[in-house]
């Protein structure tokens, strides 16, 4: 039987042991030419071993895979014309981190890969240990360590070759996790590049979008379209818009993200060694004592901030609201009971307005968040969060989509698909929830002001997302160990490099999650507003039967006759163990739809009937008709119950069965009954 010939490049950066280890492996069967058209000299070797004869070809030594210099275009050319059948990456151990970022490279271009961990004795020597099973799963790829200069490892070396040739790795190679901007800026360039079918098929579509995007000089005189050219150039524009860096700095970046998460996950080293900027404040921030404290103070910090910077202009709005609702209702006459007056003044100004007043608040939310996001803190967050999540069997890759969920739980849910793991992705998607999301966020922010003193309101929004985010990672611990059990595999964490945030960055990604809270706002939340307006408003009471009665009474008796009262009053017997009444109960019905209708009802019940001279601000309402503990329990019972509808749908669509959908309905209500229950019990003895 004749050998089957198979062709094996050697790819690395210079003076990594390359032609030590293609000499090791050909002996002198060697042949020196050129590359095709340029000056750089190609070295082929054979050998024929266990029914293969191997082609070997030592390629230029290159630090990456741009097209910087002849040497590295000659290496990325010849693996797209040759295909050869394993590109072994050599890689300097003594300098692993470095020449990672060509072995990420090589992963971009999807190719079966072994990595040689070369000049291993030296790396030894300077306290390198490496935990081989990790880096070959963050790579796809075998590992074999060697010693090129003394021949050590080289036929462990071919016996992985022969292995990998008889029976190729399966397993997907991961992704690099470019973010949301690139991603979003990939996928406009992948669907127009589609159509050059030619390109397509010698490079791949998304190794040519991100060549495009990157603007590389080589990719772009490859003969694209005009109308390629142009969307990969305003692609590019537009991520340099966001960051103020050219487009190919921020994907290098996002490639060293996830050389130092590789790096700080593979290796051990007893010997110090990195000392670069972003190294230095790592060492503080993901401090094994200190990382945890000083994120959760940033934390309190950011809801600290959004509290009394959000303060002012959200009074403000409350005054421009209060103003509108004095202008249109002047246009009828005092004491009219016009059901016009009443749906314009309490159903749509007060219920929608209730809940505008808070996009100061939400705008210094997102600012924060765009701040740790942009600045490549919230990464290492993840990374904290993997450490305490590991030491309980989870690992920290659900906490991505769960920061997510700070934002919106529909986005968050659909993140869950970085999530190989299936029971894994499942446990996440039902507690993503748990994560008090922007439209939690004016549930809270109407709450905690009327109950809980200045220098209190920060610290309470901030135990009440540490909440959340403690009863997530409890509920995927008990998911996990029951019936979602199993071994959660590995895990890459991508640590990008801290950046300056630019101002228009900052503005573009608060601004994105704020116009959706205000859509919403216009939208939905008027479409509920209107109709629990009627809910609450219909059937009226004789008026006859109101006419004894003090104001605030025939206010009260006019709501218990509505739809909404009288549903209400059916759940009060319920959930009055909890220390809510029946209009907390028609809120709680109106949350359902979307969590910030919860504001928008009790401002529409507290406002319905009611004299409009007296109107007084829906705050000052609560503080008169609840306790600081019902207020408590209420962000309590919001937080935990029921998810929106849109949360229950995109969890349908995700898992693909309503069966996981209502599970997530049920248990996490239920959950948030028992809970609130206990803490309404509890506080009554101790107050
Ligand atoms: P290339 O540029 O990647 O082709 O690297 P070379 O094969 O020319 O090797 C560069 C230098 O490193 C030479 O002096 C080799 O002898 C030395 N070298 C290669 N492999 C090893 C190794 O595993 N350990 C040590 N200590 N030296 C090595
Ligand atoms: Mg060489």
């Amino acid at each position: 039987m004749n050998p089957k010939k198979i062709t094996v490049a050697l790819a690395g950066n210079p003076n990594s042991g390359k032609t030590t280890i293609f000499n090791a492996l050909t002996g002198a069967r060697q042949h020196v030419g050129n590359y095709p058209g340029v000056t750089v000299e190609q070295k082929e070797g054979f050998r024929t071993v266990k029914g293969y004869e191997i082609r070997f070809v030592d390629l230029p030594g290159t630090y990456s895979l741009t097209a910087h210099s002849i040497e590295e275009v000659v290496a990325r050319d010849f693996i797209f014309r040759e295909q050869p059948d394993l590109v072994v990456d050599v890689i300097d151990a003594s300098n692993f981190e470095r020449n990672l970022y060509l072995t990420t490279q090589l992963l971009e271009l999807n190719v079966p890969m072994l990595l040689a961990l070369n000049m291993s004795d030296v790396a030894e020597k300077q306290g390198f240990a490496f935990d081989d099973r990790k880096l070959s799963a963050f790579f796809a790829s075998p590992v074999v360590h060697t010693v090129g200069s003394k021949g050590k490892g080289i036929e462990r070396l071919l016996a992985g070759i022969i292995k990998e040739l008889d029976h190729p790795s399966e397993e997907p190679k991961p992704h690099i996790s470019y973010g949301k901007d690139i991603k979003r800026e990939l996928d406009k360039i992948e669907a127009v590049v589609d159509q050059e079918h030619q390109l397509v098929s010698k490079y791949g579509k998304t190794w040519l979008a991100l060549k495009l995007l990157e603007q590389d000089e080589d990719i772009l005189t490859k003969g694209h379209t005009e109308e390629t050219l142009a969307v990969a150039r305003q692609s590019a524009e537009a991520l340099e818009q966001i960051y103020g860096d050219r487009a190919d700095i921020l994907v290098a970046e996002k490639r060293y993200g996830y050389v130092s998460g590789v790096y700080e996950q593979t290796v051990k080293r007893t010997i110090e060694r990195r000392h670069d900027i972003s190294d230095c404040i790592d060492k503080i921030l993901l401090n094994r004592v200190l990382g945890l404290p000083l994120f959760l103070g940033l934390m309190y910090l950011v809801f600290m901030l959004t509290f009394s910077l959000g303060e002012y202009p959200m009074g403000w709005i409350e005054s421009g609201f209060g103003w509108l609702g004095e202008v249109v209702s002047s246009w009828w006459p005092a004491g009219s009971q016009s059901p016009l007056k009443s749906l314009l003044v309490d159903g749509i100004i007060g219920g929608v307005g209730g809940v505008i007043i808070f996009l100061p608040n939400i705008l210094f939310l997102f600012l924060a968040i765009a701040l740790l996001e942009d600045s490549g803190y919230m990464a290492r967050a993840a990374f904290l969060m993997d450490r305490v999540m590991k030491k309980m069997g989870l690992h920290g890759k659900s906490f991505i989509p769960m920061l997510i969920g700070f934002g919106c739980s529909v986005p968050a849910i659909m993140g869950t698909r970085i999530l190989e793991d299936r029971k894994a992705r499942l446990a996440t998607i039902m507690t993503i929830p748990l994560m008090s999301c922007g439209a939690r966020f004016p549930i809270y922010a109407l709450i905690i002001p009327c109950f809980f003193a200045t220098e209190w309101r920060g610290f309470m929004m901030w135990l009440i997302y540490v909440i959340g985010v403690l009863l997530a990672i409890l509920c995927t611990i008990v998911l996990r160990k029951t019936f979602l059990k199993g071994d959660s595999g590995l895990f890459l964490l991508e640590l990008p490099p801290y950046r300056m945030p630019t101002l228009r960055g900052l503005a573009i990604h608060m601004w994105e999650r704020s116009w959706l809270y205000l859509k919403k706002a216009g939208t939905v939340i008027l479409m509920i507003s209107i109709i629990l307006w009627a809910l609450t408003s219909y059937p009226k009471p004789d008026a006859d039967r109101l006419e004894n009665l003090s104001p605030e009474a025939a206010q009260q008796a006019e709501l218990q006759h509505s739809v909404a009262g009288r549903l209400g009053k059916i759940m009060e017997p319920v959930i009055r163990p909890l220390g809510f009444d029946y209009r907390i109960g028609t809120a709680l019905i109106g949350a359902l739809a979307a969590k910030e209708v919860f504001v928008s009802q009790m401002a529409i019940v507290f406002s319905v009937g009611e004299e409009q001279q007296e109107s007084q601000a829906l705050r000052d309402k609560l503080k008169a008709n609840y306790t600081p503990l019902q207020g408590f329990c209420v962000m309590l019972f919001c937080l935990i119950s029921a998810p929106c509808v849109a949360t229950l749908a995109i969890t349908r669509r995700e898992t693909g069965s309503w069966g996981w959908a209502l599970l997530q309905f049920g248990g996490l209500t239920v959950l948030a009954y028992a809970l609130t229950l206990a803490v309404y019990q509890i506080g009554l003895i101790i107050q």
